[in-house]
């Protein structure tokens, strides 16, 4: 049988495309390589995830998850003292203004039951091992079978949703590391952690370390906190390599972090991502595309990973709707697609390189356009689109300024 379309992953942005390629009517096959619930992270959601939870048919699940409801982002500075919350409901009219902390295992295993209920056939366990090529067409998948075999799966579009795997980039040579993102992140699981009262209960906290690293706080359900660090490798990894003790070490050297993890009980061991941002140099090809992580990763500052998945997700699949109504699936069909797509990681991109610059912060850049807060606000809940301009070009402006000193960790 051939497919409308093969998904491999079933991760958001995989769940999605194909929920959508669903709806719309398509034969989908989304094979995802582990069995569900899997461990996940990237739990901090931006406000506007909820229009695609909307067109998914998922709020009513996250609503009922009893998932901490997210209304603001606060910060840190190195020195302890902690920022106004930025509460999305003083800018955003619209119940999108109050967000989600997900546990990535409950909710990832959500969006792919939601798939298969709207109609695409989901498997999972099963690996995909390679692409089938016809020249430099893709036509299908290789993926384990029954019996240890390998089986193919042929379809008018692959739509690669590996994630951070990046099958298909990795096969066509076309992954590039950012250079100016060498980031890595060390984290794990709290139980029994301080929580901030009232409405500050379920806010993502950004801690300052030395060096404009950070830690994140997301409290989760079930009493959990996601804790992690980032900064750059170099910064971390001076002493020891030691995920526990360079964790350990920057946890005690940052008050708040400190503070609100002495009376919880870690959980599990530390994990550690490396290699952290990186976007292939093409999005689509003849009869294949790649969407969220297995085309671009960002680093994670504000919480951009799972909007862009779901993003990526709907915009893919309704190119290759079209695509399949016109007949053919070609790199053009995706034109559109692979514009959106670089044009929103671009405008992430800038914000966060203007965060980790040494001698910018948001509070200064404010102080001389205050007019472009709105803006930045959209851009940090999601809501990006061509009217962000004039805030990137002010950002690219404002950076190259000799005047400015060296700002305080404080942000914004
Ligand atoms: C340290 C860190 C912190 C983060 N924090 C946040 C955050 O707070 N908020 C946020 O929004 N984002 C965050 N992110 C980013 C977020 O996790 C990702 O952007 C998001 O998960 C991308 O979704 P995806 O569907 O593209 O990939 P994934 O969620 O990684 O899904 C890919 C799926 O593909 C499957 N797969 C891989 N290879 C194969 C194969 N060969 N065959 C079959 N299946 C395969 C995998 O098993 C997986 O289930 C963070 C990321 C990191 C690294």
């Amino acid at each position: 049988m051939t497919y409308d379309a093969i998904v491999i992953g079933g991760g958001p942005a995989g769940a999605t495309t194909a929920t959508v390629l669903a709806q719309h009517g398509r034969r989908v096959l989304l094979l995802e390589r582990e069995s569900f619930p899997r461990f996940h992270i990237g739990e901090s959601l931006m406000p506007y995830t909820w229009f695609s939870f909307e067109r998914l048919g998922v709020l009513d699940w996250l609503k009922r998850s009893g998932s901490p409801r997210k209304h603001s982002v606060q910060f840190v500075s190195t020195s302890g003292n902690v920022s106004q919350p930025f509460y999305f409901f003083e800018t955003i009219k619209h119940d999108c203004a109050s967000t989600w902390q997900i546990l990535r295992s409950d909710f990832d295993t959500m969006m792919l039951e939601n798939a298969a209920a709207k109609g695409a056939e989901v498997r999972q366990g099963v690996a995909v091992r390679d692409v089938l090529m016809e020249g430099d067409r893709v036509i299908g998948v290789q993926a384990d079978g029954a019996d240890g075999k390998l089986e193919k799966h042929l379809a008018s579009v692959v739509v690669d949703a590996t994630g951070r795997d990046t099958l298909l980039a990795g096969r066509l040579g076309c992954k590039r590391r950012d250079p100016d993102l060498t980031k890595i992140a060390i984290f794990t699981y709290f139980t029994g952690a301080l929580r901030d009262p009232g409405l500050d209960e379920g806010a993502t906290t950004v801690a300052y370390i030395p060096e404009k690293g950070w830690f994140w706080y997301i409290p989760l359900v079930n009493d959990m906190v996601s804790v992690g660090v980032v900064a750059d490798h170099d910064y971390l990894y001076r002493g020891t390599r030691d995920p526990e003790m360079i964790f350990q070490r920057e946890a005690k050297g940052c008050r708040w972090i400190r503070d609100h993890l002495a009376q919880g009980t870690r959980l599990n061991s530390m994990r550690v991502t490396g290699e952290f941002s990186y976007r292939a140099t093409t999005a689509a090809g003849d009869g294949f595309c790649l969407v969220g992580d297995a085309f671009s990763f960002l680093d994670p500052v504000f919480s951009s990973g799972v909007f862009l998945a779901l993003k990526s997700g709907e915009l893919a699949a309704d190119a290759i709707h079209v695509g399949l109504d016109g007949g053919d699936i070609t790199a053009s069909t995706f034109d559109g697609y692979t514009r959106e797509v670089c044009r929103t990681l671009d405008s992430f991109r800038q914000i966060v390189m203007a965060f980790y610059d040494r001698t910018f912060s948001f509070g200064a850049f404010l102080g001389a356009h205050p007019d472009l807060q709105p803006l930045l606000v959209d851009a940090l809940v999601g809501n990006v689109s061509d009217g962000l301009q004039p805030l990137l070009d002010a950002l690219g402006a404002f950076m190259k300024r000799t005047d400015r000193r060296p700002a305080d960790a404080m942000s914004p």
